[in-house]
């Protein structure tokens, strides 16, 4: 007999490039400002350093489908990102052994309703609502890697048109020492994805627009907002 009062949700995955088997999503770690121009943009001080928000599992979105525009925003914005895929965990992992961590890279979406990031904020008020609603973290399928992260271009374009384009070795921590700044406040473990911060150049999408955004080397996306 089940243990459980109902049948518990079905675990959120992301397929792997290649293979059959899915990675399973345990948590969403997403890093904020960890790009100067972005920073800037967001009206940050060039003295602070990154920091951690999170999202639920099941905000990710698999590749391949259309997103619904979500609710209560007038003002859905875009946000492209490098992805870290954890396919192992630690607490307290020195930068030197960080990427031993990593099972693979993706290319990510962080949608953001910043309407209500910027009433959030005003107020002193947490971003779950501006930053972890349903369906806010588009992914793409995961490139398995190891050694020395991408560096490349990163870029997002919106019905042809790209609005970011910025490089991934801009990053004010690279992934090596957010994955062992992320292990100072969390245990990490298997499953774990942690979005890396968008470039310069965030903006707007409506109803009918069409994304599309890469990270050479990793992958690309692209979906429909309906
Ligand atoms: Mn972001």
């Amino acid at each position: 007999m089940s243990p459980y009062l109902f049948e518990p949700s079905a675990r959120p995955v992301v397929p792997v490039e290649g293979e059959a088997a899915v990675f399973p999503v345990r948590r969403i770690l997403c890093v904020g400002r960890n790009y100067a121009a972005h920073r800037r943009e967001m009206g940050g001080d060039d003295r602070d350093p990154p920091f951690f928000f999170a999202k639920p599992a099941d905000a990710v979105v698999p590749p391949g489908g259309e997103i619904a525009y979500p609710p209560a925003t007038q003002n859905l914005h875009y946000e492209i990102e490098l992805v870290a895929a954890l396919g192992a965990g630690g607490v307290d992992v020195p930068v030197e052994r960080a990427l031993d961590l990593i099972l693979g890279y993706a290319v990510g979406v962080d949608l953001t309703r910043r309407d209500l990031q910027s009433a959030a904020r005003d107020k002193g008020q947490p971003w779950d609502a501006a930053k972890g609603f349903d369906a806010s973290a588009p992914i793409s399928a995961i490139r398995r890697w190891s050694g020395a992260p991408p560096t490349g271009r990163i870029w997002l374009g919106v019905n042809g048109e790209v609005r970011q384009d910025a490089t991934v070795d801009d990053m004010i921590w690279n992934v090596a020492e957010i994955i062992s700044e992320a292990s100072k406040l969390w245990r990490l473990e298997a499953g774990d994805l942690i979005f890396t911060g968008t470039p310069e150049r965030v903006g707007p999408i409506v109803r009918g627009d069409r994304v599309e955004g890469e990270v050479a080397g990793v992958g690309a996306i692209a979906f429909q907002l309906v």
